[in-house]
């Protein structure tokens, strides 16, 4: 077995099991604590990695307070995704519509885009009967191609063990505020990159983006895509294009920071930003000679989101919950944890969330054996008609 696999292996026991609780409360803790410690350095052009090293060890300083550094909009519209999926026991677009706007106008302040604004205010009208209406008459009718619904993606694979579900409901839930394809497609890949993570499938790097790609090949086949991938000039595939780009990257012995935001981005678009979050979650899972040696695979992942600069907060928001799915919480700081806002309510959804997934499997297992149960009975019955009508 090489290095790299043994850490893997190392790292997947750590994790537990596919599926295990510890993947779960990692994903959505790392999303906030990704959140939170990306707000420093939001917007910003060059971010020297010293500097993301700097504030992170700032984070050990006990005499710091509890959840010091604030969640902004990404986490804010993810808890409102996750109550949504609690309370209903699914998916229900009307609940996470109302949720999405009440949540905004208890709490504006939270770094919300301007674009986003307009369709949470119509979302919040008591007239309203399509709650898809706001998104999709958004810019001219095109829709927004910003990643906020891939930022608050990744609850949807935790709530739901089925692969297609996942990609349908992440793929609603986005088109709440996203009705760009550019922008629900980004949604449905952060959604099946954490899904796949939560199955352990990052232990076997090349095979999870190959997944990734075979997937999106499939999501980005319909006419929407197309339409506006040629209006947008963007390849026929802009998601998958990206993702052999992640692909070719990975291969790479070296390759600079420069050259990663230069290749992938580093901005709002969703185009620009999911396929980068994969990518730090990728790159990071061996040791890299900027980063302190002590790091944990998730704490490397989430300062070299950082070190990415412009939208830092998201990018490390989407990285840390692919991340987190992967190496469980035991890999994220206690300091981390205790100087963001918002974790210990992730911690506690995240319980909640592994008992509805499971719930589902459980229920769907019962299903497919009571299904074979009456094929067997009908086999049978058909058997003894078919007797019956020889004799
Ligand atoms: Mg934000």
């Amino acid at each position: 077995m090489s290095i790299t696999a043994v850490r893997a292996a190392a790292a997947a026991a750590a994790a537990g099991a596919p599926a295990s609780l510890s993947r779960f409360r990692g994903a959505l803790v790392a999303a906030v604590v990704g959140d939170c410690v990306g707000g420093e350095f939001e917007g910003a052009e060059e971010v020297p990695m010293e500097s993301v090293l700097k504030h992170l060890n700032s984070l050990d300083d006990e005499t710091k307070g509890d959840g010091i550094l604030e969640y902004s909009d990404d986490t804010a519209m993810a808890r409102c995704v996750v109550q949504s999926l609690l309370t209903r026991g699914g998916f229900d677009e009307q609940d996470m519509a109302r949720r999405f706007a009440k949540e905004y106008s208890e709490s504006p302040g939270r770094g919300y885009g301007s674009g986003v604004i307009q369709v949470l205010k119509k979302l919040s009208s008591p007239q309203l009967s399509d709650v898809y209406q706001p998104a999709r008459n958004q810019y001219n009718g095109r829709g927004s191609f910003g990643n906020g619904g891939a930022m608050r993606a990744a609850p949807f694979a935790l709530a739901f063990p089925d692969q297609a579900d996942v990609k349908r409901f992440a793929c609603s839930g986005a088109m709440l505020t996203h009705s760009c394809s550019l922008g629900y497609n980004g949604a449905v890949l952060q959604a099946l990159a954490v899904h796949l993570s939560l199955q352990g499938a990052l232990e076997l790097p090349q095979q999870f983006i190959s997944k990734l790609i075979t997937e999106m090949e499939e999501v980005e086949g319909d006419e929407a895509t197309r339409n506006d991938a040629r209006i947008l000039k963007e390849a026929e595939k802009p998601f998958c294009e990206r993702l052999h780009r992640v692909r070719d990257l990975m291969d790479r012995s070296k390759v600079s920071i420069e050259e990663v935001i230069s290749e992938l981005g580093n901005g709002i678009a969703a185009l620009h930003s999911v396929p980068t979050a994969i990518f730090c979650v990728l790159h990071c899972l061996q040791p890299r000679e900027c980063l302190p040696e002590n790091y944990s695979g998730l704490e490397r992942t989430i300062a070299y989101s950082l070190a990415l600069g412009g939208d830092t907060d998201t990018i490390a928001c989407m990285a840390g919950a692919i991340a987190g799915a992967h190496y469980g919480i035991t890999a994220i700081p206690q300091s981390w944890i205790k100087c963001c806002e918002g974790t210990e309510d992730a911690d506690v959804n995240a319980e909640r969330l592994h008992m509805l997934y499971h719930q589902s499997l459980q229920s769907s297992a019962s299903v497919a054996g009571e299904q074979s149960h009456e094929f067997r009975a009908e086999n049978k019955s058909n058997g003894t008609e078919k007797k019956n009508k020889a004799e």
